[in-house]
């Protein structure tokens, strides 16, 4: 029972949008990190680390059936395109999430 998110929400492009289409199909959550997806042109970025609760109703194994299910392993990383001006985003903060 995946809940699915609110996609007036994911297309408002708050979370950013595939830069070619402008469209999302949605977030796939890898371990805690929150994917954002575009399966047309196969492109994700990455929105945050435990931002939703949602990655802790799913397994290991669910997540990774999604995933290969997707392909999601032969998906480019992009930079998202984002419909409004954002001011309150600051990539500083995401930063420190690289450090192991
Ligand atoms: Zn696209």
């Amino acid at each position: 029972m995946a809940e699915k998110l609110d996609v007036d929400e994911t297309m408002d492009g708050y979370f950013g949008l595939c830069p070619t289409c402008h469209k999302t199909d949605g977030c796939l959550n890898v371990s805690r990190e929150h994917w954002y997806i575009c399966k047309e042109h196969k492109v994700k970025w990455c929105v945050g680390a435990n931002l939703f609760s949602s990655w802790m109703y799913e397994t290991r194994e669910e997540q990774w059936l999604e995933q290969r299910k997707l392909g999601f392993h032969l998906f480019v990383e992009v930079e998202p395109f984002y419909p409004c001006e954002q001011q309150d985003i600051g990539t500083d903060e995401f930063e420190d999430a690289a450090e192991l």
